[in-house]
């Protein structure tokens, strides 16, 4: 099931956190790194901190121009935060994180978002995430970048080993991100043309409107019903508006 599962680092600043977050994922079983920035951190010193274990990791880093085009083909997308409170998402603990998406690794790719060591996940970031985990800790509550990683991989990695016994039902095959990005651009579009709301009012439907269909998990068929619908609505309008 952890073929299905990618971890994300966007606009890591220090390659040995790069390269310790690659040993970790290695070391729990994680085969796919993605790095959201505009060039790869000091090869040299990833493969020496990743060590020959993971240098086949580091080999075939991947590289995204943002966030946003990274998650495309992911249909699950968990952001991780440190922060209490500054953020809009509720905060799940990782052992909740990992049961609910247990059942969608199946057949769902899923991305694991760690932000930058200085600033962390920005609120755009987070808007694309279905969910936001946060690992509990004492008052001081950033980790190190890659000491992040390696407890959200363990507890991922434990809680598949678990499950082994365990009765899962495997949800079905989800919308990817591209494809949430397309309904979501139509609903906004089909809001707009309605004329009811200020300008101003958007973004906080806008935001309410991912929260929903984010927690519950929109399939292809269902992003692409809720966007034939907005298309007629907009056309609707227009024609009245003529
Ligand atoms: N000062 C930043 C911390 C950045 S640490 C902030 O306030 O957000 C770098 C990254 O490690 C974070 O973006 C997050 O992805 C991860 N991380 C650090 N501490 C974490 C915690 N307690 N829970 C979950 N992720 C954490």
């Amino acid at each position: 099931m952890l073929q299905n599962v990618a971890i994300v680092l966007v606009r890591p600043k220090r390659a040995e956190n790069v390269g310790a977050a690659v040993r970790a994922a290695v070391n729990m079983g994680i085969g796919e790194i993605w790095l959201v920035g505009d060039e790869l951190p000091d090869k040299a010193t990833m493969l020496r901190v990743a060590t020959h274990h993971a240098g086949h990791l580091v080999e075939k880093m991947k590289l995204s121009p943002s966030l946003a085009t990274c998650l495309a083909p992911f249909s699950w997308v968990v952001g991780t935060s440190a922060r209490k409170g500054r953020q809009r998402h509720s905060l799940a603990r990782p052992r909740r994180m990992v049961t609910e998406i247990l059942p969608k690794m199946a057949h769902n790719r899923v991305a694991l978002v760690f932000g930058p060591e200085d600033s962390g996940l920005t609120n755009d970031d987070l808007r694309l995430c279905n969910m936001v985990t946060s690992i509990p800790t004492a008052d001081f509550s950033s980790l190190n970048l890659a000491q992040a990683v390696a407890i959200i991989s363990y507890e991922l990695f434990y809680g598949v080993v678990e499950s082994r016994s365990a009765e899962i039902k495997p949800t079905a095959k989800l919308a990817c991100s591209e494809e949430l990005e397309w309904m979501y651009g139509h609903i906004e579009e089909a809001l707009k043309s309605m004329g009811h709301l200020k300008e101003t009012d958007y973004p906080y439907w806008m935001h309410n409107i991912r929260h929903f269909f984010g927690r519950i998990g929109v399939r292809a068929r269902e992003a692409k019903f809720i966007r034939g619908f907005c298309s007629q609505l907009i056309s609707i309008t227009g024609e009245k508006k003529k």
